[in-house]
């Protein structure tokens, strides 16, 4: 299938391409990496007047290390993001979640400010920016604000992006010295979207948990941030028993929709045994013997 006819535009700067969106508001499309844009625009579930294409925006592209944050350019590949040794060192479990995203050509060319715009429920990315709080910057002509990751994703496929807006960049939290992460997921088929994925950091001081972030998608509209659970752990020795009794609540936690092909159940038990991974492979990157 093909496009509906459209005017593209290629602006050399982000003023003008905020300019571009000033004039032509709910009639204009940012076009980035494309891979979930060009599929819908070919089906015709979406038919822009006007594509403005950020591609020549390199400054888009880039990490940078802000104080107590990783800055990252809302046209950085998901391959950037799985090979950059900034994001590797300040921030692993976005190297790590963004390395399961799809096929080899879906990662060279989508980008994290196409997925987080885009908004599938069980996006790495989504799952990532809930679990880590990260923070949004959103531009549109003359303007900037700042939103955070758990209101900026308000359901699926629905953002508090504004038609005349663009996400510029996306800041996380560096990781503590110490802390570790890991992202787990079951899908179908390789390259598919998960059916549930789980995001952790995780902190230990003396054998005990200190900071545990916990995080799960596809589970909902949006990742659910699993707070509750996490603080409950708190100071609690990090052990095999303690990784099991996680995973419990975590699926306690979780109230998925029942769906012709995935029944409710089935989530949960995911969810159960995702965190459980998730979290058996922090234990191991803090060196506790499983
Ligand atoms: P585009 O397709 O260019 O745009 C997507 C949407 O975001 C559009 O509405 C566009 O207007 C908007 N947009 C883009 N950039 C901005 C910006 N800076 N500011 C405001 N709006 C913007 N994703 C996963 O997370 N996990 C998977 O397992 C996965 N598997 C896939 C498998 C296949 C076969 C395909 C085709 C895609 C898959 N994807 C998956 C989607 C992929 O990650 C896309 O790259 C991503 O969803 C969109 O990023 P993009 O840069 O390609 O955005």
């Amino acid at each position: 299938m093909k496009p509906a006819a459209f005017s593209y535009h290629r602006p050399s700067s982000v003023d003008e391409a905020l300019e571009l969106l000033a004039r032509f508001g709910a009639e204009a499309k940012i076009i980035a990496g494309g891979q979930s844009l060009v599929p819908m625009m070919n089906m015709r579930l979406a038919s822009p007047a006007h594509l403005v294409d950020l591609n020549d925006l390199s400054e888009l592209a880039q990490l940078r290390v802000c104080a107590d944050r990783l800055e990252v350019g809302a046209l950085a590949r998901h391959h950037t993001l799985a090979e950059s040794p900034l994001a590797a060192e300040h921030c692993p479990l976005l190297g790590q979640a963004a390395r399961t995203i799809g096929h080899g050509a879906i990662r060279e060319r989508g980008t994290v400010g196409g997925s987080l715009a885009h908004a599938d429920p069980a996006a790495q990315h989504a799952l990532v920016a809930i679990t880590l709080g990260a923070r949004l910057t959103l531009a549109r002509k003359g303007a900037h604000r700042v939103v955070e990751a758990d209101a900026f994703l308000l359901s699926a496929m629905t953002t508090a992006l504004q038609p005349d807006e663009m996400v510029l960049s996306v800041s996380y939290p560096r990781a503590s010295a110490g802390e570790v992460s890991a992202y787990r997921m079951f899908n179908q088929r390789h390259g598919d979207y998960a059916i549930v994925a789980v995001a952790a950091t995780l902190a230990l001081q003396d054998g005990r948990v200190g900071t545990l972030r916990l995080g799960v998608g596809g589970v909902g509209p949006v990742p659910q941030r699993l707070d509750a659970v996490a603080q409950s752990c708190r100071g609690r020795v990090a052990s095999v028993d303690w990784v099991a009794e996680v995973a419990r609540a975590a699926r306690d936690a979780v109230t998925p929709e029942d769906q012709p092909r995935v029944p409710a159940l089935y989530r949960k038990e995911l969810t159960e045994t995702l965190v459980a991974r998730a979290l058996a492979r922090c234990l191991e990157r803090s060196g506790v013997p499983a």
